[in-house]
């Protein structure tokens, strides 16, 4: 019987669960997968371990459904997980509100509050909820863990929080900025003093998180005092499906000429805007293919795309005063060089000098991209946020 030094983490979705075995201390991914497309006729189990990928497809009920079939396939890859040594289980949860900020043990009432916190986020913590359950029933001995994306900005300087509303309409019904992708945001800043050799607390970055989501946030000296999604994860930079900053007026102007109503609206916003919207592709690998085309709305989403990156960039350089790194991560930031090259490009009077050919080299490493003459540091740092929650539910163990 082997100790207990794995931590099992689960990122339960609206139709999807992701999930991985992970050793919080050695930092190393054991094994994982991804199910998808839950309650769709077409559902589908990707699981990998020891370098060889399983796959099955047919249709998945539900998510407890889904969670036993990635049971199933941890045994038939040759790994039990009763003899995995679990000693956790954590889960990704989109929306902690004004309760919840550190990493908390899952119990009857931290979960009813999860629900109750879905009137902020109708289209993450109900799934994510429904995973908790879902893996409590089946590890009803194991400590379960929480952690919320919005957890990292509970720091936000109230000037930096409040909307510009009547304070009792926002007071009553809970509208200020809470930010997400948290745990993201916080791996990487934490990483970055430590890839530079600098003391974490005099250390002043930009991290751009740019992946099917996508949010910038300007963090000083460890601490987050700025970030680019707000009451919801629609606010900000350009994303896959979503719009980012928008004239709110634009939603009234819909509705009463187009005649949207807030179904519509939500559908619109979540489903049919970003680079989706803009040029037909929300995969970045696709609309760099339109691109090559000659696809002139594929071409003009990217620059809306980047034009809004820069944006924020020089917003974030004016918050932080001093910026001493700016770290691109996630699908897009780790891996797209004309985002990175294009978004910086023209900023050396700013301190910020990307060089062509270390942003161009292939790595999947964290690296610096900057040249030697650039004040600030420019970084590529690789996201691990089920490495940061899996650290976070060992701290329960
Ligand atoms: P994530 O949400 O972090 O998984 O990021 C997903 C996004 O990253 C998608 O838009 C992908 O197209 C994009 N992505 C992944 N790999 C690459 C790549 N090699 N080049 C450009 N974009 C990529």
């Amino acid at each position: 019987m082997s100790a207990n030094k794995t931590v099992l983490v689960i990122n339960s979705g609206s139709s999807s669960i992701k999930y991985q075995l992970v050793d919080p201390v050695g930092e190393a991914e054991i094994a994982g997968g991804l199910v998808e497309q839950i309650g769709e006729p077409d559902g589908r189990i990707v699981h990998e371990f020891e370098g060889r990928r399983y796959e099955l497809v047919g249709p998945i009920a539900d998510h407890a459904a889904g969670l036993r079939l990635a049971y199933d396939m941890f045994a038939d890859s040759g790994l039990n997980l009763d003899d995995a040594g679990i000693a956790a289980v954590g889960h990704r949860v989109v929306h902690g509100g004004t309760s919840f900020h550190e990493p908390t043990l899952i119990t009857g009432e931290v979960l009813a509050e999860i629900v109750r916190l879905s009137e902020l986020a109708p289209l993450h913590n109900p799934p994510n909820a429904i995973g908790i359950e879902v893996a409590r029933e089946h590890f009803p001995d194991l400590p379960h863990v929480a952690v919320f994306d919005t957890g990292f900005f509970r720091s936000l300087p109230e000037a930096a929080a409040t909307y510009a509303i009547d304070r009792e309409v926002a007071a009553a019904y809970g509208v200020r900025r809470y930010g997400f992708h948290g745990t993201s945001h916080e791996y990487v800043s934490r990483q970055v003093p430590q890839l530079l050799g600098r003391e974490p607390a005099e250390t002043n970055t930009i991290v751009l998180h740019l992946g099917n989501g996508a949010s910038a946030s300007a963090v000083r000296g460890g601490v987050a005092v700025e970030t680019s999604m707000g009451l919801t994860p629609l606010e900000g930079l350009v994303m896959g499906t979503r719009p980012g900053d928008l004239d709110p007026g634009i939603l009234l102007h819909l509705h009463r000429t187009a005649g949207m109503n807030v179904e519509d609206l939500d559908v619109l916003l979540n489903r049919r805007s970003g680079l989706k919207g803009m040029s037909g592709v929300n995969d970045f690998r696709e609309l760099g293919r339109l691109r090559a085309e000659g696809d002139a709305a594929a071409q003009l989403a990217y620059e809306v795309y980047v034009h809004r990156l820069r944006k924020y960039v020089g917003a974030y350089l004016a918050v932080l005063g001093r910026v001493d790194a700016i770290a691109f991560t996630a699908g897009v930031g780790e891996n797209a060089a004309d985002v990175r090259e294009d978004a910086l490009a023209g900023l050396e009077r700013l301190g910020v000098a990307v060089d062509a050919a270390r942003n161009r080299a292939p790595g999947r490493g964290a690296r610096v991209i900057s040249a030697e003459s650039s004040e600030v540091s420019v970084l590529v740092v690789p996201t691990n946020e089920e490495l940061a929650i899996a650290q976070a539910a060992w701290r329960f163990v």
